[in-house]
């Protein structure tokens, strides 16, 4: 019977230390130490021993039980441990990674533009004034000296809504909303920023729509020299301060004299190139003095008051700024064009 014990002894022992894990381990325990292990066995079978041996055969027993718990403990516990650095080494975070960067927008150039500009004459003394873009015919048109029959209303085709509602062809008609607002012959300095709308195609350098900036100054006084000074003060702001301005006799049914307005080319610097087609010069602006017609027709006195007005295309200024080619590249949103800005 001892000899018995000891083989269970080194066979538990050896099979506690090969356990890999803790389920293992338990089906050992369960094998020697449990109700029907061998172990308890030999406990049972103790009554078959002379009376004189059982206290030594039970006191070696129960040597051996206490040996192979304290292994089975031993061992649970390196199982135990191990199995935590397991699972910290395998849900590591590796915190040296770079994160996923949240990727910041920014403004449009058109919009870059737009604020430019805005800063500009806001620093002359201009408010920013907006209109609606779906307008009536009387503000796009009439109230600008432009009546139905007039031939110049062919030069602006647009998207009419009704015979009498359409989208508006220039922001214009926010001159004649601000006009009617004030009181008559009160001063106005407005530029009137916004999209404008006309039957055209879409290609490098037209667009059925648009961004327009207008600009108006009414008070007493107000001469053609006025307008030069503002509009050269204006564009040498946005293309620097050696840039030339020339004034070429013009026609417009809401101004009188009216002027198309050149800079010496931002590219050739005046020499001539293929973006100023050789002539040194780009047609930017169109202005002029303020119809006396369209001061009455708004309530203003052209006895009392004098004033001049002014319109630029947004998109040719951001172009001719950026060195931008293709009108189109502002609306097809492509990212690599606009990450560029
Ligand atoms: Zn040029």
């Amino acid at each position: 019977m001892e000899q018995q014990l000891s083989q269970i002894k080194s066979e538990a022992m050896a099979a506690i230390k090969a356990a890999e894990n803790l389920t293992v381990l338990n089906e050992q325990r369960v094998k020697y130490l449990g109700k029907k292990g061998s172990l308890t066995a030999i406990l049972r079978g103790m009554g078959k021993l002379p009376a004189e041996d059982r206290p030594r055969v039970g006191q070696l027993v129960n040597d051996v039980r206490k040996e192979l718990e304290t292994v089975l403990d031993e061992q649970q516990s390196a199982l135990k441990e191990a199995e935590l650095t397991n699972r910290l080494a395998s849900e590591k975070i590796d915190v040296t990674l770079p994160g996923r960067r949240q990727e910041i927008g920014h403004l449009h150039p058109l919009t870059l533009t737009l604020n430019k500009l805005k800063t500009i004459f806001k620093s002359m003394g201009y408010s920013i004034a907006e209109g609606p873009q779906i307008e009536t015919d009387y503000f796009n048109f009439e109230a600008l000296n432009l009546p139905k029959d007039h031939p110049a209303r062919d030069m602006q085709d647009s998207f009419y809504i009704t015979e009498d509602i359409l989208m508006r062809t220039q922001t214009s008609p926010v001159q004649a909303r601000t006009m009617q607002s004030h009181e008559p012959n009160s001063p106005i300095r407005i530029i009137a920023p916004g999209r404008v709308y006309r039957r055209d195609d879409y290609d490098a350098t037209h667009s059925p729509m648009f961004t327009q900036v207008e600009g108006l100054c009414i008070d007493k006084d107000i001469r053609f020299s006025d307008l030069k000074g503002t509009l050269t003060t204006a564009m040498r702001q946005v293309f620097g301060k050696d840039l030339e301005l020339r004034f070429r006799p013009s026609f417009f049914p809401f101004t009188e004299p009216s002027a198309e307005v050149d800079i010496s080319c931002v590219m050739c610097h005046g020499k001539g190139c293929r973006v100023c087609k050789g002539t040194g010069w780009l047609e930017v602006l169109g202005a002029g003095m303020v119809h006396p017609r369209v001061l009455e027709m708004s309530g203003y006195d052209p006895k009392q008051v004098s004033g001049f007005a002014f319109g630029m295309g947004v998109e040719r200024i951001a172009m001719l700024s950026y060195g931008i080619e293709d009108l189109r590249l502002f609306f097809d949103n492509d990212l690599r064009f606009l990450k560029q800005f």
